[in-house]
C-alpha cells in the first residue's frame, strides 16, 4: 500500500516538475532569452561622398534614439524637411547639421517623426 502511494506520489510530482520545466522554456524564450535574435538599432552603410550620412562613430544608443523618432536622409514629405524644423542646428564651419533630439550628423533633406515647423 505504501509502495502504491509512493509511487503516485512521485509521478504526481514528476509531471508536475516537467510542466514547470515546459512552462520556464516557454516563457525563457517569449521573453527574448533563447537566442541571440534581440533586434538593435543597425548603422546605415556610411556614403564615403557625404559625410553628413556618416554615422559609424556613433554609440548602439545614439542609432537606437535615431531609429525611435525614424530619422531619415531623405524626406518624403517635401513640405516636412530638416532645415525648415525648430528643432534643426544649422551646420557650422561648413560642417554637417544636427538634432536637438539625437546625436550625430543631419542631412537638411532629412527628416523624422519628431518634425516642428520652424516658426521663424
Ligand atoms: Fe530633423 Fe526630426 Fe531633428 Fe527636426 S526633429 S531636425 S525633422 S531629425
Amino acid at each position: 500500500m505504501d509502495n502504491a502511494l509512493n509511487r503516485k506520489e512521485f509521478l504526481k510530482k514528476f509531471s508536475l516538475m516537467g510542466v514547470a520545466a515546459v512552462g520556464a522554456s516557454t516563457l525563457i524564450t517569449a521573453c527574448g532569452g533563447g537566442g541571440e535574435q534581440t533586434e538593435t538599432a543597425q548603422a546605415p552603410a556610411a556614403s564615403a561622398a557625404d559625410p553628413c550620412t556618416d554615422v559609424s562613430g556613433l554609440t548602439e544608443n545614439d542609432l537606437q534614439m535615431r531609429a525611435n523618432v525614424n530619422y531619415v536622409e531623405q524626406t518624403e514629405i517635401p513640405e516636412q524637411r530638416c532645415d525648415n524644423c525648430q528643432l534643426y542646428k544649422q551646420p557650422e564651419n561648413g560642417g554637417c547639421g544636427g538634432c536637438l533630439l539625437f546625436a550625430g550628423p543631419v542631412t537638411a533633406a532629412g527628416w523624422c517623426s519628431s518634425w516642428v515647423p520652424n516658426q521663424g
